[in-house]
């Protein structure tokens, strides 16, 4: 391929970091590195408590645990998303219930939720697509009416904000990827935040392997036991000390994929213009973090054309998420309901390649490569 689909960057520094972490002589968790990073994401993120995971998909799964669902209770969340954010709350055993995302956007509709809940319901997940906040304050409105946890599947939006809130600080819990495929990058890294109080104790004794080892390092209690279930959540500081390199470049690295995405969407505005193609635009009360950029065919056949089309000329692009509800372990769940805005987003949703230094003579060739295949089409 000409032009890959993603290609991680790096500051340069994390080397450097992680030769600091082995010369400190600590290299497990929970150290220098990692400390620095959670005051970083406690600062920009607004949330009470940071804690490094080592990946989203860990990330939801403390959030499952500490929402307390199990069988017989139920918990709604998009079908159009990743499979960790299922994943966590199945492994609980508690009951999925696939909503639909709204008509114009792969976003969860809060109409489509505010019908799904029942006395069983427990936990709503959202998903900000492509760092598009979802509508918050609905959602906020139904869980306090319903008495549900609200947790944010972040993965997508670090940096991004709900009517200047930063994404992450309004559910009650929310958690964010660092895989090499987003924003911020470490390899395979995560972060669970904690806004609501009566959580934070509890997320850190679940981090800590169930036991109260933070609060003994702390002094607060004189011995350290297990005190409640738990796993090994936290990475080691070598990990931390690559993702701070990342953190300390933070701004940079978001206005350079702005740059990418307002490049995108100005050289492919005659998409648009001609109808042969949806780009979403931001919602009043989103802001944009750079995170990636799709277009909405008008069909599925549109779509593989233009992928194999845009193949064939060095380019990679790359369609997203099969819906969970009608894959194979989603089908064993789900109750047969239909999600027609799930589906048309699954099949026509195609993504462009998408990272820092993307040139703007690249993002030259991948509009006209689209501009071809167009005219061809309606030739
Ligand atoms: C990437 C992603 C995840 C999983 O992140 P990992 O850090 O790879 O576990 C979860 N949810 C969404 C929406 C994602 O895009």
């Amino acid at each position: 391929m000409k032009i890959p689909f993603n290609k991680p960057w790096f500051t340069g520094q994390e080397p450097r970091h992680m030769q600091m972490a082995a010369l400190f002589g600590q290299i497990s968790g929970n150290g220098a590195f990692t400390k620095k990073c959670h005051r970083f994401f406690e600062q920009r993120l607004k949330t009470r408590k940071a804690l490094l995971t080592t990946s989203c998909s860990d990330a939801l799964e403390m959030s499952a645990i500490l929402s307390n669902v199990g069988p017989g209770d139920e918990v709604i969340l998009p079908s159009f998303t990743f499979v960790s954010t299922a994943n966590a709350f199945a492994l609980r055993g508690a009951k999925l219930v696939f909503a639909d995302v709204e008509p114009g956007y792969p976003n969860l509709d809060p109409k489509a939720v505010a019908k799904l809940i029942t006395p069983a319901t427990r936990a709503v997940v959202v998903v900000h697509y492509a760092g598009v906040a979802c509508q918050m304050d609905e959602f906020v409105g139904l869980a306090e009416k319903h008495n549900l946890w609200l947790i944010e599947d972040a993965a997508h939006a670090i940096g991004a904000s709900y009517r200047r809130r930063p994404l992450g600080s309004i559910g009650h819990m929310a958690t964010f990827s660092f895989h090499e495929t987003k924003n911020i990058i470490c390899g395979e890294g995560g972060l669970l935040a904690v806004n609501d109080k009566r959580l934070m104790q509890r997320a850190e004794i679940i981090w800590e392997k169930g036991t109260n080892r933070a609060a003994f390092y702390r002094g607060e209690v004189n011995k350290y036991g297990w005190v409640d279930v738990g796993s090994s959540f936290l990475p080691s500081e070598l990990i931390a000390a690559f993702l701070y390199a990342q953190l300390e470049a933070f701004d940079d690295i978001q206005k350079e994929r702005i740059r990418v995405r307002r490049s995108y969407l100005d050289k492919l505005a005659f998409v648009e213009a001609n109808s042969w193609a949806q780009i979403p635009r931001l919602p009043e009360y989103a802001s944009d973090n750079g995170n990636m950029f799709f277009m909405v065919t008008n069909s599925i056949n549109h779509r593989d054309a233009l992928l194999k089309h845009l193949g064939r000329d060095g380019i990679h692009a790359v369609f997203h998420y099969l819906p969970l509800h009608s894959s194979q372990h989603g089908t064993l769940l789900h109750d047969g309901r239909e999600l027609p805005n799930t589906d048309r987003f699954s099949q026509c949703i195609i993504r462009l390649p998408f990272f820092s230094g993307l040139t703007e003579a690249e993002v030259d060739s991948v509009a006209r490569s689209i501009r071809k295949f167009y005219e061809k089409q309606t030739r």
